[in-house]
């Protein structure tokens, strides 16, 4: 391991021996009360592989979003586009929700590329969608209903286009299957083959998803 990770153990009434990587630099062990040390031990050192790799993506997403700066920039395919107080005059100096909300509507009026870009892959696939409208959500990328209604969030305007395009096809794959089950991801490997990738990918930019505009 490059760097230490504290672990903190825990005993308690429960059947199995759990572990939890906290953040970057500490995780916890859960055991039940009858287990001996000497076997929480060995439980542990079977999961440093583990813990160290997931400490390591914990570190990467941190540093990868440090690298972004939501009220400097407008960010538009994963690069800066602009400066945030090109938005509109005297942006600097408002208070940050008054800068959020300018923001937002700025990117609400580049919305319509992300509509375009949706109906061009449903127009390739042949995946039928009625209407395309932004979504407001610090939780999903995207839903589709069963009234082929698509609904897009517009933080994906800031992700690379090729995250844009992975969402698109998972929710034009829902035109076919309203669930997540296996025949589901074959459709979106169909158009998307490297979707996995593209998944973990765009779990980098989950802090723009979460940041409340
Ligand atoms: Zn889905």
């Amino acid at each position: 391991m490059n760097h230490e990770i504290k672990i903190k153990i825990t005993k308690e009434k429960r059947k199995t021996m759990v572990l939890k990587l906290v953040d970057a630099e500490n995780a916890i062990v859960k055991a039940p009360l009858s287990v001996s040390d000497k076997r929480i031990g060995e439980f542990v050192k079977s999961k440093e592989q583990w813990l160290a790799k997931m400490s390591k993506r914990m570190i990467d997403y941190k540093s990868f979003s440090q690298t972004f700066d939501l009220l400097k920039n407008v960010y538009v395919d994963g690069l800066v586009a602009m400066k945030a107080e090109e938005v509109a005059i005297g942006f600097s100096k408002l208070p940050e929700d008054a800068q959020k909300k300018l923001l937002r509507k700025h990117y609400l009026t580049l919305f319509s590329s992300l509509e375009n870009l949706a109906r061009e892959l449903s127009e390739k696939t042949g995946l039928p969608v009625k209407e395309i409208k932004p979504l407001d959500s610090v939780r999903v990328w995207g839903c589709y209903s069963n009234k082929k209604q698509m609904k897009l969030n517009w933080k994906l305007i800031l992700v690379p286009k090729e995250l844009k395009e992975y969402i698109i096809y998972h929710e034009l794959s829902h035109s076919v299957y309203m669930n997540h089950k296996p025949q589901f991801w074959a459709l979106v490997e169909k158009w998307c083959p490297n979707y996995k990738e593209l998944k973990k990918k765009l779990n980098q930019y989950d802090f723009v998803l979460k940041t409340t505009f």
